[in-house]
């Protein structure tokens, strides 16, 4: 039972990291290799306090020698679902299970929209965890729309059980899949299906399918926990960085515009205060 698990490896969910180290609390952070994807982005960065100039990269290298320094380190996996079990909760990473006295949604915030039929066909074919889902498709057709690399894991273990695997990437890259999987280099438009998914219609051609999975860097904080509140597509925060959930807190871009890497440390910093002060009430 870890005091703190922390959602997001940005800045909000590092600051949060840093904090809850220097209180001295057992904390767990998921998040990715890169540590988010929008360092890589940035090409200059004038506007965060004592880095002017700095690209992206150069900026994840300095954040990179503070959690050394510190010695955090990051999990990197995929939280799949929170679920909020009135003392504690249970955080779901592929067919793990983790638990904590408090949590920390630091999952910055999707640029992209749902597809046409995505929020129809969720459950009904689409999914956001193809790992956890894959004991369902064993000897079915199934689609993996890919935001990033970690979806290239996912897709080589799906085709172990699959009878047929397409992959749909959305980013540039070299890709480390199976000689199985068929690679599609096109744009998905629209899910369609009857009571459940059967194709997949994109700009240029459409696929037979009996499952689509969609791995983006970030799940919808809705999909991810259960109950909570959320308003314009943001988590609903106090001053406190206090979700409606009691023991959940949220910091960054996922709480709010404006999107910014400051804003994004400065919130990682109060939510990280706030899960401290409010396990010192639980005690
Ligand atoms: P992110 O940085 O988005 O980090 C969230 C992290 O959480 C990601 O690593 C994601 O993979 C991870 N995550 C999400 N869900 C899960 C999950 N379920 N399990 C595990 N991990 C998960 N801001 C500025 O202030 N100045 C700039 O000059 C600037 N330039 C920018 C240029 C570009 C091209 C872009 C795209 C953005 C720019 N920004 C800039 C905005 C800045 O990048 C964001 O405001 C900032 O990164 C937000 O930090 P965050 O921690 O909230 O979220």
């Amino acid at each position: 039972m870890y005091d703190i698990i922390i959602i997001g490896s940005g800045p909000a969910g590092l600051s949060a990291a840093i904090n809850a180290k220097i209180r001295n609390k057992s904390f767990k952070i998921f998040g990715n290799k890169n540590l988010s994807n929008k360092l890589d982005e940035a090409p200059k960065v004038n506007n965060y306090l004592g880095f002017y100039g700095m690209s992206g990269k150069e900026i994840r290298t300095k954040f990179e020698e503070h959690l050394k320094e510190m010695g955090i380190q990051i999990t990197e996996e995929r939280v799949n679902n929170v679920y909020a079990l009135g003392k504690h909760f249970a955080v779901m990473v592929k067919e793990k299970v983790y638990e904590s006295k408090t949590i920390i949604l630091a999952t910055g915030v999707e640029y992209g929209k749902h597809f046409d039929g995505e929020k129809e066909y969720l459950g009904k074919g689409v999914g956001y965890c193809a790992t956890c889902d894959a004991p369902l498709y064993r000897g079915k057709t199934v689609t993996i729309i890919a935001y990033n690399k970690e979806a290239e894991e996912e897709a080589n273990f799906v085709c172990e059980l699959a009878k047929k695997v397409y992959y749909i990437p959305m980013y540039k890259g070299k890709y480390n899949l199976s000689s199985s999987i068929n690679i599609i280099n096109d744009e998905p438009i629209k899910i369609a299906g009857e009571l459940k998914v059967k194709k997949l219609i994109l700009k240029d051609s459409q696929i037979e399918t009996d499952g689509i999975f969609i791995i983006r860097d970030s799940l919808s904080p809705s999909e991810l926990v259960p109950g909570l509140k959320i308003e314009d597509n943001h988590i609903v925060v106090n001053r406190e960085m206090e979700t409606n959930i009691p023991g959940c807190f949220a910091a960054g871009d996922c709480i709010g515009k404006p999107y910014q890497y400051i804003k994004a440390a400065g919130e990682g910093n109060i939510a990280a205060l706030s899960a401290v002060k409010y396990l010192n009430l639980i005690k």
